[in-house]
């Protein structure tokens, strides 16, 4: 079983190394993120709610990530594990998943302050399969993977970054001890280039 949890503050790589991870593992990668944008997206009750927390760069209130995550791993194809990239970022949502499940590792991605913003004011997604890229890796704004032209997302400008960054300082990094103090915690060096960052992750998880 391997029921993964990535730590890591905004910008660390999460996403990134999840999809990787997500491919040659066989793992579904679930992002709150990405679920929560789809319902911004599609108008639905929970992406009402949420939309002004996102765009502030505050965190969505612990019951409905918690809801959205309770639903998600009971589906059939987290039989086996999977990987929760941006779930759990508070002490609550920590607590409430370990009510319904059972975590096996914790992945903690680290980088430094400055160099997320740099990350984070420069990511482009594309809007129609999710790939995440950089604007120093590119001539032409266009998805590498199916051609789409690249979005910015609208909390990746330099004001709500900052407040992202403090949300976390405040509300996730917690999280570190709480997975430490379980002996479930691996730390990786997420300033590093991004394939060298996949091994090492790869390396920890197969251990
Ligand atoms: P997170 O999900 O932790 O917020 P992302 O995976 O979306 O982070 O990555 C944030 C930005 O940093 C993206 O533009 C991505 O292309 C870039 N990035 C990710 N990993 C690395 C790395 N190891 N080195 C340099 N840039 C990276
Ligand atoms: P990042 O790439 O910065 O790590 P995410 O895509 O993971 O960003 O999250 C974007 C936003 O979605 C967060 O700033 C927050 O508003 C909301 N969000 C995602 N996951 C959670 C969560 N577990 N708890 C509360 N809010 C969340
Ligand atoms: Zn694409």
């Amino acid at each position: 079983m391997k029921n993964l949890v990535f730590l890591g503050p905004p910008g660390a790589g999460k996403g990134t190394q999840a999809s990787r991870i997500s491919e040659s593992l066989s793992l579904p990668h679930i992002s709150t993120g990405d679920i929560l944008r789809a319902s911004i997206r599609n108008q639905t009750e929970i992406g009402l709610k949420a939309k002004a927390y996102m765009d502030a760069g505050n965190l969505v209130p612990d019951e409905i990530v918690i809801g959205i995550v309770k639903e998600r791993i009971a589906q059939s194809d987290c039989a086996n594990g999977y990987i929760l990239d941006g779930f759990p970022r508070t002490l609550a949502q920590a607590e409430a998943l370990d009510t319904i499940t059972t975590i096996t590792m914790a992945v903690n991605i680290d980088v430094d302050g400055e160099k997320l913003v740099k990350r984070l004011s420069g990511r482009r997604v594309c809007p129609a399969c999710g790939e995440t890229t950089h604007v120093s890796n590119y001539d032409k704004p266009e998805c590498p993977k199916c051609g789409v032209t690249l979005i910015q997302r609208v909390d990746d400008n330099e004001d709500t970054i900052r407040n992202r960054l403090a949300v976390y300082n405040k509300s996730t990094q917690p999280l570190i001890d709480y997975y430490s103090g379980k002996g479930i915690l691996k730390e990786i060096d997420g300033f590093q280039d991004i394939d060298k960052v996949t091994s090492d992750i790869v390396d920890a998880i197969n251990g």
